[in-house]
């Protein structure tokens, strides 16, 4: 029987030779036509990579969650839209698996994933409420025949045309106030998806995001069986500010690599000169340092506090406070390691078409800051730093 360390070092094999041999070889093509990376996500599929943080006693991979976390970032590293569904996929299975609390239905659920390698997006953001994921429009309303309907208007659903299967948020139901949220989880079968946009971004373009009117009718089993408050604070946030930033931090390290790259094939035409573009080379890797060191150290402290009984540490006003920080300081660092790879490389940077283009990269790290607004974000941690005893 397989055990943990093997399970990890396979599903970080795998995810390595299909972010070099897959996601690499088809980014520049996902980023140019906008399309969904299909190959790769054959390809993780074939490897069972969307259950690799379903318990092995489901069936699934059973790997931790910063195993996960380095798979994000190796897919980042080689195409930003492929690290950042898989990053989205994966968050929803952690809700899942962390606030099942048990269920008969969302084990039966996690067993079927597993078989069928199912593709979970996310329907968080909904027009109206200015990018609080907190606040809910659309409720849970029960029909007629005993069974559950919503309608949410949500203005970007990655992968929508491709997905499996849709978690969304809601109000709890319809006289619920705005706050007292849950999680659904209901199949494409049950969902009907009525296009509410276009999607021609400016970067992360492989994600597929536009907008849609989501209607759907499912079982009220369907509904996780923790308040979504539970879910947010304990997984749906820290989880998604720790993988969306190892994303970033891959995104960047990929454009170091071609700064690198660059310098190194610089000081070959020219041995024994100088080479200007080297020192910036130097300063570019301290910029990098410092992103790479804020990702690993949130994810440590991460792992402390989920191991606190109940994870009670997860719901202080100082976890908010510094998972928020994360996904600030990570979505402003990206792009400024970017933006400084390019002025290393220079023209050759510049342009779309050389081994040293950074556009891509550039592009994709810009989203990290409309990813929930950071200005909303600060907005929170203003609120939380007035009253938090501990930062
Ligand atoms: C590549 C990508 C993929 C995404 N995929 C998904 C997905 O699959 N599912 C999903 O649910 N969401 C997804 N999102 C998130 C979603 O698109 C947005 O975060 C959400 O829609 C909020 O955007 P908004 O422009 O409506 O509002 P905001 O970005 O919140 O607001 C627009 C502007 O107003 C300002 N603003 C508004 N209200 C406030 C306030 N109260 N305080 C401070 N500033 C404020 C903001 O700073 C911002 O400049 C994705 C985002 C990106 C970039």
């Amino acid at each position: 029987m397989a055990t943990i360390d093997d399970r990890r070092t396979v599903f970080l094999d795998n995810v390595s030779q299909i972010a070099a041999e897959v996601a690499a070889a088809n980014a520049d093509d996902v980023d140019a036509a906008a399309r969904f990376p299909v190959e790769t996500f054959e390809a993780l599929r074939e490897a069972e990579a969307l259950s690799a943080l379903v318990p092995s006693h489901l069936g699934g991979g059973g790997v931790e969650l910063a195993d996960v976390a380095a798979g994000c970032f190796t897919l980042g590293r080689s195409c930003g839209a492929s690290g950042l569904v898989f990053a989205m996929h994966q968050i929803q299975v952690a809700c899942l698996v962390r606030h099942a609390n048990g269920s008969d239905w969302f084990e039966d659920y996690l067993r079927s994933l597993v078989r069928e390698q199912r593709l979970i997006a996310s329907v968080t953001s909904e027009i109206g409420t200015g990018g609080d994921t907190g606040r809910s429009i659309a409720a849970v309303t029960p029909a007629a025949d005993g069974e559950c309907t919503f309608v949410k208007q949500a203005p970007t659903v990655s992968y929508g045309a491709h997905a499996d299967d849709f978690l969304t948020t809601l109000r709890r139901a319809p006289d619920a106030d705005g706050g007292e949220q849950v999680a659904v989880l209901a199949a494409r079968a049950q969902i009907e998806l009525e296009p509410a946009g276009t999607w021609d971004p400016f970067g992360m373009r492989g994600t597929c995001s536009p907008g849609f009117t989501v209607r759907a009718r499912f079982d009220a089993k369907q509904v996780l069986p923790q308040p979504f408050s539970t879910v947010s604070a304990q997984t749906m946030v820290p989880v998604s500010h720790l993988l969306w930033a190892h994303v970033w931090l891959g995104v960047a390290t990929d454009a170091f690599d071609r700064a690198r790259a660059f310098v190194r094939a610089a000081a070959k035409k020219t041995p024994g000169q100088p080479i200007p573009a080297a020192v910036r080379l130097s300063h570019l890797m301290t910029e990098l340092s410092l992103l790479r060191g804020e990702v690993e150290s949130a994810l440590q402290e991460f792992l402390v506090a989920d191991a606190t009984p109940n994870r009670e540490r997860l719901e202080t006003m100082a976890a908010a406070l510094r998972f928020n920080n994360l996904k600030i300081a990570a979505s402003e660092q990206a792009p400024r390691v970017c933006q400084g790879a390019m002025n290393v490389c220079g023209i050759v940077g510049f342009k779309n078409d050389t081994p040293f283009s950074i556009g891509r990269q550039l592009r994709d790290a810009m989203s990290g800051a409309l990813m929930i607004a950071n200005e909303r974000i600060h907005q929170t941690n203003a609120s939380l730093l007035l009253v938090a005893k501990e930062t």
